[in-house]
């Protein structure tokens, strides 16, 4: 007896990619689905098999050719934005009613044969192929009955069927009865690109996942401030940058040397205004890169409340020093709903490696939490020399290309 994986790769010959369809009518949907078809072959790619996607009837059709990896393939699709579940499928000719009957329930047999206590079932049929002898009652009602009769245990439930026999009537016929869950969202390449502020932290590569599932593309900007970050602090921040792309596809990574900027500000402005001034030019240097690099707007993993620097007031002291839009995907989330994505979309374990990042070294003791915009503007004219630095800190900027293909498959 095959165990359930290596019997699901013998059986399953295609999968049929659900997507949500809400929001996609007309135009859009031939958009959204050649952006889908086109993730979809780029993340089959890191797999061995070799596949047919076809788009039929508003459907998206995954065909596999030959030998395949079922846990590969599920897992690969399982990173692209835009598919809301994986269906494998069984397919047959039509050769008669009797035959279909016999082999749905061959297919339930093998794929089911590990379910502990009889479900409950239901029949779905679709025509597509409106010269099929029976109409879509007449199928459910007639192979619920050979169900049934080869399972007497088994019971219909039309309303919260555990298993959901789907029977698709086209040229050829497709069965399938497991839905594996995607990722929701919408495909890569469907709306601009956006810079994000990566840290070593939990939160920002959590931000950055968020606003990439909306169908944007990604890049980012760290600032490390050697001495006081380490390169292995650095090291953390390209890995989570390579952790992400196996959503994001390939990120542009600029890393800037924001140490004389920081020291500068410690030298010169009062400490409990530190964390936001030093914020503040971080949005500016990441604007700049942002505007030069074609970015609508700029993404941070700052969170309501989170901590002194991320109250609405400080929040909106930020944006003040930024044009482009700021986007803060996680602003109403609490830290653990953040923790749950992260560990989900496998960046949690690395973000928590103990390594400091360039804020905590020079956090105040007692951070103002509703900082007055005309004070700080005024500390920031005092700072001397502070536009040279600038130019000199852009100047550092180094860039790192990260690549999905070097993203290990497992997390
Ligand atoms: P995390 O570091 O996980 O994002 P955090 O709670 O430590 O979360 P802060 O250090 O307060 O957050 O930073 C808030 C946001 O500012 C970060 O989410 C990130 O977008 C940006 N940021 C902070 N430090 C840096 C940095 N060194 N380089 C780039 N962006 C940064
Ligand atoms: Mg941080």
């Amino acid at each position: 007896m095959l165990s359930g994986e290596a019997m699901r790769e013998q059986y399953y010959q295609a999968f049929l990619i659900k997507y949500a369809e809400i929001g996609i009518k007309g135009k859009n949907r031939h958009l959204f689905e050649s952006a889908l078809v086109k993730q979809i072959k780029n993340s089959l790619k890191k797999t061995d098999g070799n596949f047919t996607v076809r788009r039929s009837n508003g459907r998206i059709f995954l065909e596999i050719e030959g030998e395949y990896s079922f846990h590969d393939t599920i897992a690969a699709l399982q990173t692209v934005f835009g598919i809301s579940g994986i269906c494998p499928m069984v397919q047959t000719d039509d050769e008669g009613f009797e035959k279909l009957g016999v082999f749905i329930c061959d297919y339930l047999r093998s794929i089911f044969s590990d379910i502990s206590s009889p479900p409950s079932f239901k029949v779905a049929a679709r025509r597509s192929r409106k010269d099929y002898p029976l109409d879509t009652m007449q199928i459910n009602a007639q192979l619920g009955s050979v169900i049934l009769a080869a399972f007497p245990t088994w019971y219909v439930d039309v309303h919260n069927p555990d298993v959901m026999v789907n029977v698709e009537i086209r040229e050829k016929i497709y069965i399938y009865s497991e839905t594996f869950p995607g990722l929701g969202g919408m495909p890569l390449g469907m709306g601009g690109k956006a810079m994000l502020l990566l840290s070593g932290g939990i939160d920002s590569p959590v931000a950055g996942f968020m606003v990439a599932k909306r169908g944007i593309k990604i890049d980012a900007v760290y600032f490390h401030a050697p001495p006081y970050t380490s390169d292995r602090a650095k090291q953390k921040v390209v890995d989570l940058a390579q952790l992400v792309t196996r959503y994001t596809g390939t990120i542009y990574l600029h890393i800037i040397n924001f140490t004389d900027i920081q020291c500068r500000i410690y030298d010169c402005c009062p400490h409990e205004e530190l964390t936001i001034i030093m914020r503040r030019y971080m949005m500016r240097i990441a604007e700049h890169i942002a505007k030069e690099t074609d970015c609508l707007g700029l993404i941070t993993g700052e969170s309501i409340g989170q901590v002194a620097s991320q109250t609405l007031q400080s929040l909106a002291a930020t944006d003040e020093a930024c044009h482009l839009p700021v986007y803060r995907p996680l602003a109403g989330f609490d830290k653990i709903e953040i923790i749950e994505i992260a560990k989900k979309i496998g960046t949690f374990s690395t973000s928590i490696l103990p390594y400091e990042d360039c804020c905590t070294i020079f956090v105040a003791k007692h951070p103002v939490i509703k900082p007055d915009i005309n004070k700080i503007k005024r500390h920031e004219k005092d700072i001397k020399d502070i536009e040279n630095l600038v130019t000199a800190a852009l100047a550092t900027k180094e860039l790192i290309i990260m690549s999905q293909r070097d993203t290990p498959s497992e997390i």
